[in-house]
């Protein structure tokens, strides 16, 4: 049974009649809509549905990249355990809590730590940090760490962590198994996790990569749906990015198919995808990522925020250790100070009308106290 659409269903508005609207097929035109004219009118509708279900605010993440060591082998992503021209490092507990801490003087409601999936960090460690950051700076606690065993999972959360990241990247099964590798022994089913994720009582988010080689439209609007029939609490999406150093930027791994099926990795195809999960998850947490930044410096965080998305990461990793978390090259703000970072953003967030979300920012219908 599709809870998302019981709720939407249940609400007296325009949205319901966008949702309904929705079908496979119509997620599928809009994926191949190329008249501006027309996509004016999913831009409005996608910023019509953000602000009658989440409002105007903006919601502020400090992002902590705890650690780029990582034992599996995506090919696509440049902190796979075979990149041996990356320098590792993991960051100490006093660094991350330095970094929570600033997250709250900037006045960010939650503090996300991602990182390879490292088994460096100790689950009765990591533990131990995230009641140092609940106790000493409040915070809504993220975690983005990969696909950690359940007993590291509940702990975590018995310790207080409030929603974990883990993105499905593809719905695609063949394709997700060409580039993501299972561990030997332990078969990667993403979609189990997120179910594990939900029953521990995380708020649960997921997401994929847009314009993967091999990725067809097909695949890309089954995509939306699962958003749509997991009932995530936040999803996030961005481009594909080359990374020289992998598989698949080496031209390995790669499944071709005929150009008019490939999903391009393109700008405009994030902005569809970001408008379309706005409308089938109307009251998800939506990032404006910095995948989109990065392929679009000057203004791709703000087209996000105006076609459906109501969350922006600021990456508050210390420079030293942000320039090697390298998942893809040339990585938007890589060189900047978080100051300079937060200086900047509160001016755009305050030219586009919104204003800067006050507390955690959790999903609407089980926010956090
Ligand atoms: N290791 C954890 C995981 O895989 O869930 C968290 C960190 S991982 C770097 C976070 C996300 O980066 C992945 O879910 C993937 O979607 C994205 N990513 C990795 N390589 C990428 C690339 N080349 N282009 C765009 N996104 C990429
Ligand atoms: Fe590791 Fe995550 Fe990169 Fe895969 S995407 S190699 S799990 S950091």
């Amino acid at each position: 049974m599709n809870h998302s659409k019981l709720r939407v269903h249940g609400r007296e508005s325009g949205t319901e009649l966008l949702d309904r609207a929705l079908g496979r097929q119509e997620i599928l035109g809009w994926l191949h809509e190329a008249d501006e004219a027309k996509l004016e009118t999913l831009w409005r509708q996608a910023d019509a549905v953000r602000r009658e279900n989440v409002g105007d605010a903006v919601h502020l993440r400090g992002l902590v990249e705890i650690s780029n060591s990582c034992v599996r082998q995506c090919g696509y992503c440049g902190l796979r355990a075979g990149n041996s021209a990356l320098a590792r490092y993991r960051m100490s507990a006093d660094e991350i809590l330095a970094c929570a801490h600033l997250a709250r003087q900037y006045g960010y409601g939650t503090v996300v730590m991602q990182a390879g999936e490292d088994y460096g960090i100790g689950a009765d460690w990591l533990a131990g940090v995230i009641r140092r950051i609940k106790a000493e700076t409040n915070l809504a606690v993220t975690l983005s760490l990969g696909e950690r065993p359940e007993p590291d999972l509940a702990g975590w959360r018995r310790a207080g962590a409030d929603r974990y990241l883990l993105r499905f990247e593809t719905s695609d099964p063949d394709l997700y198994r060409l580039i993501h590798p299972s561990l030997p022994g332990r078969p990667s089913n993403r979609l189990a996790i997120l179910a594990t994720l939900r029953r521990l009582g995380y708020e649960t988010g997921s997401g994929v990569m847009i314009g993967i080689p091999g990725q067809s439209f097909e695949s890309l609007a089954e995509d939306i749906d699962t958003f749509r029939a997991l009932d995530l609490d936040m999803v996030g999406v961005g481009p594909y990015i080359c990374h020289p150093a992998t598989p698949l930027g080496q031209g390995k791994w790669l499944r071709l198919l005929p150009e008019d099926e490939q999903v391009p990795n393109t700008e405009l195809m994030v902005y569809k995808v970001v408008a379309l999960t706005r409308i089938v998850c109307p009251e998800a947490n939506i990032p404006s990522t910095t995948a989109l930044a990065t392929i679009n410096p000057q203004n791709g965080r703000e087209l996000g925020l105006m076609r459906g998305a109501n969350v922006i990461m600021r990456n508050l990793t210390p420079p030293a250790y942000r320039e090697k978390y390298e998942i893809y090259p040339g990585k938007a703000c890589i060189n900047e100070t978080a100051q300079a970072c937060h200086m900047g953003l509160r001016h755009r967030i305050e030219t586009l009308g919104r204003c800067i979300g006050a507390g955690p920012g959790g999903r609407g219908h089980h926010a956090l106290s």
